[in-house]
């Protein structure tokens, strides 16, 4: 039986633990740094066709209906006059069984650990790791050492195992956005609360969707804004009150009643990942945002993760690993261009290139073959 050590029990690393879980070739454990798994309590998260799929193979499609929504439409409007611009049929990417799916972030982790709470150790952060023959010896900071057979890394954007084993700081990048993250207690009169909204504004966008059908709203902001290189570092910042206020306060918004409505009100800045790190060793793999981190403007980092976890289990299982990380880095540089272009578009602040792209986007969103290449190339696994 061969041993599978997992750095990181984030959605990345609870996924491919339960896909190895099931095969009694493998035996799985999960090491993670903090005193308990994060849940991530409240937040939402948008799952597109590509992952409901794979999750589906995990028996996700039995969980309860009252625990996730299926919207069918992405409505856009513009964030200064709150006029509708256009919709996306989303659903049209979907099938009988796997829909266009939001939820709670919780509900999704809670789902992903219920069969695996006797293999996940918490309080484990990662120290050392060491290459002897095939196997590999892991040390953590509480002094315990481990042996496995294989290492699968999912330690997130600032990933430690990355940096120890590629024996360099392999840093990401700050996006020059902060997120803005809440429940929404009320739900707005001007907008479709069935579906997605996505308000476009100049250097800032909002998205705001149900995450169950009892109406729970999920609201998501991506706003520009300098950081210096030391308040990158300063995590305190983000919970000091006055700088959360001056942070509000910049929100290029006319009417921000609805901001008093938010609850668990979160601000974070944005990392993402500058380029691709080819591991020299065979049996040790990345996954999730320690594999690559994208700008969040598509809503994909979740999926790819669980789309890049489920590649390296079929490969490992398969014995073709060395083209697991070619294959993946195609794949993700598809995924992050359009995030990058999402972002640049959604952020427009000339009111010509504004008008502009409204006019496009009203066309694209019914034009088949566009929307085939754009978002079908990516939904497609
Ligand atoms: C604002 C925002 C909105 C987003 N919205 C969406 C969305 O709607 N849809 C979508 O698909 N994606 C979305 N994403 C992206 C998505 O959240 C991430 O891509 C995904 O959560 C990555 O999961 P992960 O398991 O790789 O990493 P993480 O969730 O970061 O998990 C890493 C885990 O490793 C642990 N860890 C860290 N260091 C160590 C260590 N040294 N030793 C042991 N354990 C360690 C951490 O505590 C954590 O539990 C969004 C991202 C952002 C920033």
């Amino acid at each position: 039986m061969k041993k599978v050590a997992i750095i990181g029990a984030g959605i990345s690393g609870l996924f491919i633990a339960n896909l190895f879980n099931r095969n009694p070739n493998y035996q799985v454990s999960i090491y993670e740094k903090n005193s308990s798994v994060a849940l991530e309590e409240g937040y939402g998260v948008q799952l597109s066709v590509n992952s409901i799929k794979i999750l589906n193979e995990i028996g996700f499609e039995k969980l309860q209906n009252n625990e996730k929504f299926n919207p069918e439409k992405i409505n856009f409007y513009s964030s200064k006059s709150l006029k509708k611009i256009c919709e996306l049929d989303i659903a049209n990417f979907n099938s009988e069984d796997c829909k266009y799916t939001t939820l709670k972030r919780s509900t999704l982790i809670n789902f992903l650990k219920k069969d695996l709470r006797e293999y996940i150790k918490t309080g484990y952060n990662i120290s050392k790791i060491d290459q002897q023959d095939k196997q590999i010896k892991i040390s953590f900071e509480n002094g315990e050492t481990i042996e496995c057979d294989y290492l699968i890394i999912s330690d997130g954007v600032f990933s430690k195992s990355k940096s120890l084993i590629s024996k360099s700081e392999t840093k990401p990048k700050y996006n020059n956005t902060l997120a803005i993250r809440g429940i929404l207690t009320k739900s707005l009169e001007s907008i479709d609360d069935k579906n997605i909204s996505l308000f476009l504004g100049p250097d800032f966008h909002h998205v705001i969707y149900p995450v169950s059908p009892n109406g729970d709203l999920n609201f998501i902001a991506i706003m520009k804004y300098h950081l210096s290189e030391e308040d990158q570092k300063n995590y305190s910042l983000f919970s000091d009150n006055t700088f959360i206020k001056k942070v509000l306060h910049k929100i290029p918004l006319e009417n921000k009643d609805f901001l008093d409505d938010l609850k668990e009100l979160k601000i974070f800045p944005v990392f993402i990942s500058g380029d691709f790190h080819k591991l020299q060793i065979n049996n040790v793999h990345l996954i999730g945002d320690a594999f690559f981190a994208f700008p969040p403007s598509f809503a994909q980092g979740a999926s790819q993760s669980i789309e890049g976890a489920y590649e390296l289990f079929k490969s490992i299982g398969n014995n073709t690993e060395s083209n697991f990380f070619k294959n993946r880095v195609k794949k993700t540089k598809m995924v992050n261009i359009r995030s990058k272009f999402n972002q640049f578009s959604f952020h427009l602040s000339n009111p010509l290139t504004t008008f502009a792209r409204n006019i496009l986007l009203k066309r694209l969103v019914k034009n088949k073959k566009f929307l085939e290449s754009y978002l079908g190339k990516i939904y497609q696994n």
